[in-house]
Protein backbone atom coordinates (compact mmCIF):
# COMPACT_ATOMS: atom_id res chain seq x y z
CA UNK A 1 0.00 0.00 0.00
CA UNK A 2 1.14 3.45 -1.27
CA UNK A 3 0.58 4.98 2.51
CA UNK A 4 2.67 2.94 3.84
CA UNK A 5 5.70 3.10 1.69
CA UNK A 6 7.76 4.36 3.43
CA UNK A 7 6.80 2.54 7.10
CA UNK A 8 9.26 -0.58 6.78
CA UNK A 9 12.72 -1.03 5.51
CA UNK A 10 11.47 -2.88 2.90
CA UNK A 11 8.98 -0.90 1.43
CA UNK A 12 11.62 1.96 1.54
CA UNK A 13 13.42 0.32 -0.87
CA UNK A 14 10.59 0.04 -3.06
CA UNK A 15 10.11 3.93 -3.02
CA UNK A 16 10.33 3.78 -6.68
CA UNK A 17 13.82 5.23 -7.80
CA UNK A 18 15.13 5.04 -4.41
CA UNK A 19 17.65 1.70 -3.06
CA UNK A 20 19.82 0.93 -0.20
CA UNK A 21 23.20 1.75 0.32
CA UNK A 22 25.47 -1.79 -1.32
CA UNK A 23 27.72 -2.78 1.01
CA UNK A 24 31.04 -1.76 -1.00
CA UNK A 25 30.20 1.34 -0.08
CA UNK A 26 33.19 3.73 0.90
CA UNK A 27 33.46 5.22 4.37
CA UNK A 28 32.59 8.59 4.75
CA UNK A 29 35.59 11.03 5.46
CA UNK A 30 33.69 13.77 6.74
CA UNK A 31 34.21 16.16 3.94
CA UNK A 32 31.07 16.93 2.04
CA UNK A 33 27.09 15.29 1.67
CA UNK A 34 27.08 12.11 3.78
CA UNK A 35 25.00 10.74 0.14
CA UNK A 36 28.95 10.36 -1.30
CA UNK A 37 28.87 7.00 0.76
CA UNK A 38 26.26 6.09 -1.98
CA UNK A 39 27.92 4.30 -5.31
CA UNK A 40 26.47 3.13 -7.82
CA UNK A 41 26.64 -0.59 -8.69
CA UNK A 42 25.92 -1.29 -12.38
CA UNK A 43 22.78 -3.26 -12.98
CA UNK A 44 20.93 -1.26 -10.03
CA UNK A 45 18.63 1.34 -9.66
CA UNK A 46 20.78 4.73 -8.02
CA UNK A 47 19.93 6.16 -5.35
CA UNK A 48 19.14 9.93 -5.87
CA UNK A 49 21.80 11.52 -3.64
CA UNK A 50 20.83 13.85 -0.79
CA UNK A 51 22.78 16.37 -1.94
CA UNK A 52 20.35 19.68 -1.30
CA UNK A 53 20.26 20.51 -4.72
CA UNK A 54 16.65 18.98 -5.54
CA UNK A 55 13.41 18.51 -3.17
CA UNK A 56 13.73 14.59 -1.59
CA UNK A 57 10.08 12.87 -0.83
CA UNK A 58 9.03 12.08 2.22
CA UNK A 59 10.41 7.97 1.55
CA UNK A 60 13.47 9.52 0.73
CA UNK A 61 14.13 11.61 3.81
CA UNK A 62 13.15 8.34 5.53
CA UNK A 63 15.52 6.29 4.14
CA UNK A 64 17.98 9.13 4.86
CA UNK A 65 17.39 8.85 8.30
CA UNK A 66 17.39 5.51 8.73
CA UNK A 67 20.62 5.22 7.17
CA UNK A 68 21.85 7.88 9.99
CA UNK A 69 20.39 5.93 12.53
CA UNK A 70 22.42 2.97 10.98
CA UNK A 71 25.84 4.15 10.56
CA UNK A 72 25.93 6.57 13.84
CA UNK A 73 24.23 4.34 16.75
CA UNK A 74 25.54 5.78 19.30
CA UNK A 75 24.71 9.46 18.51
CA UNK A 76 21.66 9.69 16.68
CA UNK A 77 18.17 7.80 17.59
CA UNK A 78 15.31 7.14 16.05
CA UNK A 79 11.58 7.71 17.32
CA UNK A 80 8.19 8.64 15.81
CA UNK A 81 5.62 10.36 17.35
CA UNK A 82 2.70 8.47 16.38
CA UNK A 83 0.49 8.41 12.96
CA UNK A 84 -0.83 10.58 10.57
CA UNK A 85 -4.42 10.62 9.66
CA UNK A 86 -3.69 8.65 6.57
CA UNK A 87 -1.74 6.42 8.66
CA UNK A 88 1.69 7.33 7.82
CA UNK A 89 4.18 7.60 10.45
CA UNK A 90 5.62 10.71 11.85
CA UNK A 91 9.53 10.03 12.50
CA UNK A 92 12.38 12.16 13.87
CA UNK A 93 15.83 11.80 15.17
CA UNK A 94 17.57 12.42 18.13
CA UNK A 95 21.48 13.90 17.76
CA UNK A 96 23.42 13.65 21.27
CA UNK A 97 26.79 13.50 21.16
CA UNK A 98 27.01 13.18 25.34
CA UNK A 99 24.02 12.39 27.28
CA UNK A 100 21.99 14.50 29.60
CA UNK A 101 22.07 17.69 27.90
CA UNK A 102 19.33 20.43 27.40
CA UNK A 103 17.61 19.82 24.47
CA UNK A 104 16.63 21.66 21.38
CA UNK A 105 13.28 20.78 19.27
CA UNK A 106 12.73 21.40 15.42
CA UNK A 107 10.27 20.80 13.27
CA UNK A 108 9.37 21.65 9.50
CA UNK A 109 7.21 21.54 6.98
CA UNK A 110 3.95 21.67 9.59
CA UNK A 111 3.33 23.46 6.49
CA UNK A 112 3.00 20.84 3.51
CA UNK A 113 4.49 23.36 0.64
CA UNK A 114 6.98 24.39 2.30
CA UNK A 115 9.36 22.22 0.99
CA UNK A 116 12.86 23.69 1.48
CA UNK A 117 12.26 23.45 5.49
CA UNK A 118 13.07 19.70 5.40
CA UNK A 119 15.53 20.81 3.10
CA UNK A 120 16.90 23.33 5.52
CA UNK A 121 16.63 20.79 7.97
CA UNK A 122 18.40 18.28 7.13
CA UNK A 123 21.14 19.76 6.15
CA UNK A 124 21.13 21.57 9.48
CA UNK A 125 21.64 17.67 10.61
CA UNK A 126 24.88 17.06 8.39
CA UNK A 127 26.39 20.09 9.34
CA UNK A 128 25.63 19.12 13.41
CA UNK A 129 27.27 16.01 12.71
CA UNK A 130 29.95 16.43 9.96
CA UNK A 131 30.95 19.95 10.40
CA UNK A 132 34.73 20.74 11.27
CA UNK A 133 34.50 24.71 12.44
CA UNK A 134 34.64 24.66 15.57
CA UNK A 135 31.81 26.94 16.85
CA UNK A 136 29.29 24.50 14.95
CA UNK A 137 30.61 21.72 16.78
CA UNK A 138 30.85 23.37 20.28
CA UNK A 139 26.88 23.72 19.47
CA UNK A 140 25.95 20.93 18.11
CA UNK A 141 28.05 19.32 20.81
CA UNK A 142 27.02 20.67 23.72
CA UNK A 143 23.13 20.00 22.72
CA UNK A 144 20.56 17.12 22.68
CA UNK A 145 18.78 17.86 19.22
CA UNK A 146 15.71 16.48 18.97
CA UNK A 147 14.21 16.79 14.94
CA UNK A 148 11.24 16.31 12.98
CA UNK A 149 11.65 17.30 8.96
CA UNK A 150 8.35 16.50 8.31
CA UNK A 151 5.29 17.23 10.44
CA UNK A 152 2.52 17.01 8.09
CA UNK A 153 3.63 13.95 6.30
CA UNK A 154 0.32 13.83 4.36
CA UNK A 155 0.27 17.38 2.95
CA UNK A 156 3.57 16.79 2.33
CA UNK A 157 2.82 13.74 0.57
CA UNK A 158 -0.01 15.13 -1.40
CA UNK A 159 1.79 18.20 -1.93
CA UNK A 160 4.74 16.24 -4.07
CA UNK A 161 2.31 14.31 -5.77
CA UNK A 162 -0.84 15.87 -6.70
CA UNK A 163 -1.23 19.67 -5.39
CA UNK A 164 2.04 21.22 -5.57
CA UNK A 165 0.60 24.31 -3.13
CA UNK A 166 -0.96 21.99 -0.73
CA UNK A 167 -0.66 23.58 2.83
CA UNK A 168 -2.91 21.51 5.01
CA UNK A 169 -3.47 18.33 6.66
CA UNK A 170 -5.58 16.06 4.79
CA UNK A 171 -8.49 14.66 7.27
CA UNK A 172 -11.95 15.84 5.78
CA UNK A 173 -12.50 18.89 7.64
CA UNK A 174 -16.26 19.76 6.29
CA UNK A 175 -18.41 17.74 3.14
CA UNK A 176 -16.55 19.94 0.86
CA UNK A 177 -13.20 20.33 2.16
CA UNK A 178 -10.50 18.38 3.28
CA UNK A 179 -7.18 19.42 5.93
CA UNK A 180 -6.56 21.64 8.91
CA UNK A 181 -3.95 24.13 9.40
CA UNK A 182 -1.59 22.10 11.74
CA UNK A 183 0.14 25.28 12.56
CA UNK A 184 -2.98 26.96 13.96
CA UNK A 185 -4.12 23.82 15.53
CA UNK A 186 -2.18 24.17 18.93
CA UNK A 187 -3.80 24.59 22.29
CA UNK A 188 -2.44 27.15 23.43
CA UNK A 189 -5.32 30.19 23.27
CA UNK A 190 -6.87 28.13 20.20
CA UNK A 191 -9.32 29.42 18.07
CA UNK A 192 -9.02 33.16 17.88
CA UNK A 193 -9.16 33.55 13.94
CA UNK A 194 -9.85 31.03 11.09
CA UNK A 195 -13.64 29.08 11.81
CA UNK A 196 -14.03 28.10 7.65
CA UNK A 197 -13.31 25.12 7.09
CA UNK A 198 -12.15 25.58 3.49
CA UNK A 199 -9.83 28.59 4.52
CA UNK A 200 -5.79 27.85 3.85
CA UNK A 201 -5.43 28.53 7.77
CA UNK A 202 -8.69 26.88 9.25
CA UNK A 203 -7.99 26.00 12.72
CA UNK A 204 -9.46 23.29 13.04
CA UNK A 205 -12.99 22.36 15.08
CA UNK A 206 -11.02 22.33 18.43
CA UNK A 207 -7.74 22.81 19.77
CA UNK A 208 -5.28 19.86 19.13
CA UNK A 209 -8.00 17.98 17.14
CA UNK A 210 -6.10 16.76 14.67
CA UNK A 211 -3.96 13.44 15.24
CA UNK A 212 -0.59 15.04 14.10
CA UNK A 213 -0.73 17.77 16.60
CA UNK A 214 -2.08 16.07 19.52
CA UNK A 215 0.85 13.20 19.05
CA UNK A 216 3.03 16.01 18.35
CA UNK A 217 2.11 17.50 22.03
CA UNK A 218 2.54 14.50 23.92
CA UNK A 219 5.95 13.83 22.51
CA UNK A 220 6.81 16.93 23.39
CA UNK A 221 5.29 16.78 27.30
CA UNK A 222 7.03 13.47 27.25
CA UNK A 223 10.01 15.33 27.48
CA UNK A 224 11.14 15.34 30.87
CA UNK A 225 10.65 19.27 32.65
CA UNK A 226 13.48 21.59 32.33
CA UNK A 227 15.20 19.75 29.39
CA UNK A 228 13.78 21.68 26.45
CA UNK A 229 15.13 25.08 26.20
CA UNK A 230 14.22 25.42 22.88
CA UNK A 231 11.35 24.97 20.37
CA UNK A 232 11.51 25.93 16.16
CA UNK A 233 9.22 25.41 13.39
CA UNK A 234 10.71 26.23 10.45
CA UNK A 235 8.55 27.92 7.91
CA UNK A 236 9.43 29.44 4.09
CA UNK A 237 6.56 31.86 3.81
CA UNK A 238 8.57 35.15 5.02
CA UNK A 239 12.04 36.46 5.24
CA UNK A 240 11.39 36.55 9.46
CA UNK A 241 12.85 35.45 12.42
CA UNK A 242 9.56 35.01 14.63
CA UNK A 243 9.10 35.02 18.20
CA UNK A 244 5.73 34.95 20.72
CA UNK A 245 3.28 36.33 20.18
CA UNK A 246 0.87 36.47 17.59
CA UNK A 247 -2.16 37.00 19.63
CA UNK A 248 -0.76 40.27 21.16
CA UNK A 249 1.64 43.07 20.77
CA UNK A 250 3.08 42.60 24.00
CA UNK A 251 6.27 41.14 24.18
CA UNK A 252 7.30 37.39 25.39
CA UNK A 253 9.34 36.65 28.94
CA UNK A 254 12.65 36.29 27.50
CA UNK A 255 12.07 38.88 23.94
CA UNK A 256 15.49 40.61 24.19
CA UNK A 257 17.35 37.06 24.70
CA UNK A 258 15.60 35.57 21.47
CA UNK A 259 15.92 38.89 19.66
CA UNK A 260 20.35 38.06 20.43
CA UNK A 261 19.74 34.86 18.87
CA UNK A 262 17.94 36.14 15.83
CA UNK A 263 19.60 39.27 15.24
CA UNK A 264 22.91 36.96 15.29
CA UNK A 265 21.26 34.43 12.98
CA UNK A 266 20.21 37.27 10.20
CA UNK A 267 23.36 38.85 10.12
CA UNK A 268 24.70 36.13 9.56
CA UNK A 269 22.42 35.16 6.95
CA UNK A 270 23.16 38.96 5.27
CA UNK A 271 26.89 37.91 5.13
CA UNK A 272 26.26 35.21 2.05
CA UNK A 273 24.38 36.65 -0.29
CA UNK A 274 22.72 40.01 1.30
CA UNK A 275 19.56 38.38 2.36
CA UNK A 276 17.37 40.45 4.80
CA UNK A 277 15.50 39.11 7.44
CA UNK A 278 13.09 40.64 9.66
CA UNK A 279 13.44 39.75 13.56
CA UNK A 280 10.56 40.00 16.31
CA UNK A 281 7.61 38.95 17.33
CA UNK A 282 4.78 37.92 14.99
CA UNK A 283 2.40 39.95 16.41
CA UNK A 284 4.65 43.33 15.55
CA UNK A 285 6.61 42.07 12.38
CA UNK A 286 3.30 40.64 10.18
CA UNK A 287 0.33 41.93 9.39
CA UNK A 288 -2.64 40.26 11.03
CA UNK A 289 -3.79 38.80 7.36
CA UNK A 290 -0.54 36.79 7.02
CA UNK A 291 0.49 35.76 10.84
CA UNK A 292 1.69 31.84 9.76
ZN1 LIG B 1 4.48 27.87 7.08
Amino acid sequence: MEVYEHESRQRVLNCRTIRPCSANEPTYDGSGPLSVIHKQVPGQPFIRPLDWAFYPRLCEIYAWLDELIDRFPKIVTGFNIGRSYEGRLIRGIKISFKSGKKAIFIESNIHAREWITSSAITYVVKEILFSHNRDVRTMAESLDWYIIPVLNVDGFVYSHKKERLWRKSRRPASPDCLGTDLNRNFGFLWGQKQSDPCSTQYAGPHAESEPEIQQLKNFIDSIPDGVLKIYVGLHSAAQCVLTPWTHTKELPEHYEQMMFVARAFAKALATRFGTRYKCGSSANVLSISNRF
